[in-house]
Order: C-alpha cells, then sequence, then structure tokens
C-alpha cells in the first residue's frame, strides 16, 4: 500500500502517481497497466497531453482483467486554459470523461490560472510567442469547477502553477463552496518552494511535485541547463543509500509530505519510481538536499509572462 495524503475533502490521495505528459499515445497504455501492475494507484493527466483515451484504456484494462478496481485508482485531469470561460468548463470536463471513459475524477486542477483564447488552437500565442488572454477570470472559473462536484462529475477540484496571491484569492472569494485541495507545482532540489509548501500546507490544501527529476525530456532543454539526475550530491547520497538518483529525487518529495507524479513510459522505471517506500533519508541528507536550492524552473513559463495571471512575478 502507497501512503496517502488526506485531502480537506476527507478523499486519499496516493503519494506517488504516474505522470502522463509527453507520453507517447502508443506507449502509454501499457505504461498505465504496467503501473497499476506494480502497485500505482493515482495516474496524472491532463487534456493538454493528448492522451486521455489511452490512459483510460490502461485503467479499463486493469480494472477488466480485475486487477484493480475503479475506486482504488486516484484519477487527476486538469482544465486547459482555452476552457476558461465558465460556459466552457462543463465541456471540456464532460470530453476529459468521454476519453478516459469514466464517470468520475477524483480530482480536477485548473492547469494555469492564465486564460487563454477559446479555439482549436490549444496554445494561441501572439507574434512574439505570448499567450493571447480570454477575458475570463480564475475565480468564476474556479465558480464553475465548484458546480462539477455538485454534479457528481469530478470528487474534488484544485489548482495548478498557482501562487500564493492566487490561492488567497479563491480562499477569499465571496460564496466560496469548496476549497481547493491541492496545488500542483514544479518542485525538486534545485526548487524547493519552501514558502509556497509551508503557506499550502497552512491552508490545509495539499501539493504535488511536478517535474520532480528535473523534466529531462522538456522539449527546450539545453545543455547550459543544470540536470538533477546527474547532480553530484545526489548521486553520492543515491550510493550511499544503495538507490539510484530517480529514487533519491522521488523520495525527496514523501518526507514533505508533498505528492510526486513522474512521468515514466519506461517498465523498469516505472518499477523503479515505485521502490521508494522501503528507505529513508536522514534528516541531514534531507537538508542537504533542500541545500541545492537555486530556484531554477525547468517550466519558466515564458510564454504566459505578459498574462494578468501571469504566477511567477511574485516572491512565491
Ligand atoms: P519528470 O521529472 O517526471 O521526468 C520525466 C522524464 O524522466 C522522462 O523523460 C522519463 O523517461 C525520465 N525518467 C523517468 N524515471 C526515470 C528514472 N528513474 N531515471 C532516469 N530517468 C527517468 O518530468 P515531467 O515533466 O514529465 O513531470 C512529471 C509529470 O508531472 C508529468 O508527466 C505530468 O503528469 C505532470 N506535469 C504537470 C505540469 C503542470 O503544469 N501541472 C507541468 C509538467 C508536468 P521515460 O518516459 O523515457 O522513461
Amino acid at each position: 500500500m502507497i501512503p496517502a495524503i488526506t485531502l480537506n475533502n476527507g478523499a486519499e490521495m496516493p503519494i506517488l502517481g504516474l505522470g502522463t505528459w509527453r507520453s507517447d499515445p502508443g506507449k502509454v497504455t501499457e505504461a498505465v497497466k504496467e503501473a497499476l501492475a506494480c502497485g500505482y494507484r493515482h495516474i496524472d493527466g491532463a487534456y493538454l497531453y493528448e492522451n486521455e483515451e489511452e490512459v483510460g484504456a490502461g485503467v479499463q484494462a486493469m480494472i477488466d482483467q480485475g486487477v484493480v478496481k475503479r475506486k482504488d485508482v486516484f484519477i487527476v485531469s486538469k482544465l486547459w486554459c482555452t476552457f476558461h470561460v465558465p460556459s466552457m468548463v462543463r465541456g471540456a470536463c464532460e470530453k476529459t470523461l468521454a476519453d478516459l471513459k469514466m464517470d468520475y475524477l477524483d480530482l480536477y486542477l485548473m492547469h494555469f490560472p492564465m486564460g487563454m483564447k477559446p479555439g482549436d488552437d490549444p496554445f494561441p500565442l501572439d507574434e512574439e510567442g505570448y499567450a493571447i488572454p480570454d477575458d475570463s477570470n480564475f475565480l468564476d472559473t474556479w465558480e464553475e469547477m465548484e458546480k462539477l462536484v455538485d454534479a457528481g462529475l469530478v470528487k474534488a477540484i484544485g489548482v495548478s502553477n498557482f501562487n500564493k496571491d492566487q490561492i488567497e484569492a479563491i480562499l477569499n472569494k465571496p460564496g466560496l463552496k469548496y476549497k481547493p485541495v491541492n496545488n500542483q507545482i514544479e518542485c525538486h532540489p534545485y526548487l524547493t518552494q519552501e514558502k509556497l509548501i509551508n503557506y499550502c500546507h497552512s491552508k490545509g490544501i495539499s501539493v504535488t511535485s511536478y517535474g520532480p527529476l528535473g523534466s529531462p525530456d522538456r522539449p527546450w532543454a539545453s545543455s547550459d541547463q543544470p540536470s538533477l539526475l546527474e547532480e553530484p550530491t545526489i548521486k553520492a547520497i543515491a550510493k550511499k543509500y544503495n538507490k539510484t538518483p530517480g529514487q533519491i529525487l522521488l523520495r525527496f518529495h514523501s518526507q514533505r509530505n508533498v505528492i510526486v507524479i513522474p512521468k515514466s513510459v519506461t517498465p523498469h522505471r516505472i518499477k523503479e519510481n515505485f521502490q521508494l517506500f522501503d528507505f529513508e533519508i536522514s534528516q541531514d541528507d534531507m537538508t542537504t538536499m533542500l541545500s541545492l536550492n537555486k530556484n531554477w524552473r525547468a517550466f519558466d513559463m515564458k510564454w504566459g509572462s505578459k498574462h494578468k495571471d501571469f504566477p511567477l512575478n511574485t516572491e512565491f
């Protein structure tokens, strides 16, 4: 059994899940099956990843084989930015459910606080490469997401890539019905996010780390950027515990009560990333890992930097 975090709606969210961004549709069904077979019970997906049908097929195959029941798997998806206009929110969620062939999600996140121009292009950018905004306000979008809970389409709602002020704006919204249960953010030893994590936890909001291995497969990676998997300090700690650098980078989060969602479509890595609960990193080594922080982001979201709701222009 994987340890779980109790959310502020009372649900249990497994502390480890399988990420699916850039998981090839031709490979992700097998990856999901492999993950469920070795014990994962949490899958992180999104409309934007363009593979929800194949993710759903993997879950369904394991339900058909009697390996899991739907209620035992925690399924996460995300509302994409071009569906923030309130009248579009329900349809976007229904599209995800239809693709997954599921009748509910365990958690639906607002992928970014930034609404973008609706239309066929999922990434509408201007000539300079900056996001073309819509005229929505994320508080109105949130209100529509609350209705998805009441309609039974989703069990819980949360946010992703929100800063403290943006979360505070939701918490202070007049007539708020449901608090976010989770904020999914980039987090790893080069971006330790101490202030934002402490803030979220103080408000009863759980945190999920994305890009926990430094997202080495991100298309914009360049050789002058740091590599967490190659970081000498991480390699030394891995050697000491007889674990891989990946396992050290992932275990780091569960010891901070942070949920982690490594992506892999490689069977031996899917298994490796699951072997996190038979050892403990000492307090001293955790402190050493935290001291690697340099506020470096694999995801700088430059495309959003002119948007009124760009989340990265405050301290945290
Ligand atoms: P990760 O940090 O999880 O890195 C994934 C990459 O690392 C893949 O190329 C994978 O290769 C490789 N890998 C996996 N395990 C190991 C290992 N043990 N040793 C060495 N390499 C390994 O990056 P992601 O950006 O994918 O983040 C994880 C998940 O977080 C995403 O898949 C997505 O679900 C979510 N996410 C959410 C975002 C948001 O805005 N909310 C933004 C980005 C991600 P391979 O598959 O070939 O094995």
